[in-house]
């Protein structure tokens, strides 16, 4: 029996491994003792409810196969190796392992309980804050910003963001912009936008300490912690010095094939934000990434040549402000874009945040 090994259990890498069980010996390699539902991560960020619920187990998900906990040091040839492990053989790779961003929204530690004890240590220093900076207006910024003003009403929150409106990246419509900055304003959220900061506060990432920073117009910016809402950054380090070094480009993601196929090697796949597809990096997009990838080895395991190819879709976004406001791009089955505002995007993710969706993918109750 073929042995495919998956290499990071995210959205992407659970889809695939889950897809391809019943057909081959699976091997999936990940670094965290539990799955980290991210999406749900700003949520968690305010909410000791919350907290609990992005984590959860992988024991259910694979039938046949294994999830082998450790991380992937290197991946060469069809070799993985595995630090503590002997190196795995594999007849088809998938590399799944995702992207980091800072704290909140990811966790750079691979223990669960160590996780979840800075997320506590938020809660207290997020009880004790009256006033929060958040650098970059991208989804990440204004998510955070209405979890913040729900779960702390009174909070005083800047958004600094240093292109001219929020959500910069191109694709978004100037009609979602609006949306989201009258709700911003409502919910008294100040945003400062064509602002760069001269220099960073002196406290880590979600630390309590005041403190002022300028912007390079001069503008002053109090506050008592702080959150980097930018810097996002593809997970491959494992192939540096190997033969797929020269497929990354300078951000670290991986040159693929409509296919999915890493450029080059006909059974090593790329899905997920590590894959250079030009898209906004989404966990549904690793999803449909991950599909496209059973397709094709289900027809190598046939002795065929893989023939699914993966489209990105127009630019869609759901942007929750907190469980009862926020506002999203839509795309229908015409292609057609239209903007939904916080009845629609509360139904389909503020209010319980995708967690059913997933668990039922990791076969748990
Ligand atoms: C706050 C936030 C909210 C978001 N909300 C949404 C949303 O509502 N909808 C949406 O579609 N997308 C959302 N996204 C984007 C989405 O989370 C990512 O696009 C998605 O996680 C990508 O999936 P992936 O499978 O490529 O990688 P990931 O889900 O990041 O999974 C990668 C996995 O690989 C593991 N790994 C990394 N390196 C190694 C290694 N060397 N060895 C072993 N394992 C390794 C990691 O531990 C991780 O589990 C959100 C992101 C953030 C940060």
């Amino acid at each position: 029996m073929a042995r495919i090994v998956v290499v990071g259990g995210g959205y992407g890498g659970v889809t695939v491994a889950k897809g391809l069980d019943p057909l081959a010996d699976v091997v999936l390699v990940e670094q965290k003792d539990q799955f980290v539902h991210h999406a749900a991560a700003l949520r968690a960020a305010v909410d000791e409810v919350w907290e609990h619920a992005i984590f959860m187990p992988y024991s259910n998900l694979l039938d046949r196969g294994t999830v082998l906990q450790g991380t992937a040091a290197r991946v060469s040839g069809t070799t993985v190796e595995v630090f503590g492990h002997d190196p795995i053989e594999a007849d088809y790779i998938i590399l799944a392992t995702g992207s980091t961003y800072p704290f909140p929204a990811k966790y750079s530690s691979s223990r669960a309980t160590v996780a979840k004890a800075r997320i506590e240590q938020l809660h207290q220093d997020l009880a004790s804050a009256q006033s929060v900076m958040l650098v970059g207006g991208g989804t990440v910024g204004i998510e955070m910003a209405g979890e913040l003003s729900n779960a702390f009403p009174g909070i005083q929150i800047t958004i600094v963001e240093k292109g001219p409106d929020v959500l910069s990246t191109p694709g978004y419509s100037d009609a979602l912009r609006a949306e989201l900055r009258r709700q911003l304003d409502d919910l008294g959220v100040r945003v400062v936008t064509g602002a760069e900061l001269s220099y960073l506060p002196p406290h880590n990432v979600g630390e309590l300490g005041h403190f002022t920073v300028a912007t390079k117009a001069g503008e002053h910016i109090e506050a008592d912690i702080w959150f980097q809402c930018h810097g996002s950054r593809a997970n491959t380090g494992y192939l540096d010095g190997t033969e797929y070094q020269e497929l990354l480009h300078p951000d670290g993601t991986v040159r693929v094939e409509p296919t999915l196929q890493v450029q080059g090697h006909p059974t090593v796949y790329a899905i997920g934000d590590i894959t250079d597809v030009r898209e906004s990096k989404r966990a549904d997009a690793a999803r449909q990434q991950a599909r496209v990838v059973i397709s094709n080895i289900s027809r190598q395991l046939e002795g065929e040549a893989p023939d699914t190819t993966y489209q990105p879709t127009k630019e869609w976004v759901v942007l929750p402000l907190g469980p009862t406001l926020g506002a999203s791009q839509l795309v229908d089955a015409e292609g057609q874009t239209r903007i939904v505002g916080p009845e629609q995007t509360a139904e389909i993710k503020g209010t319980d945040l995708m967690v059913s969706v997933i668990r039922s993918q990791l076969n748990l109750p």
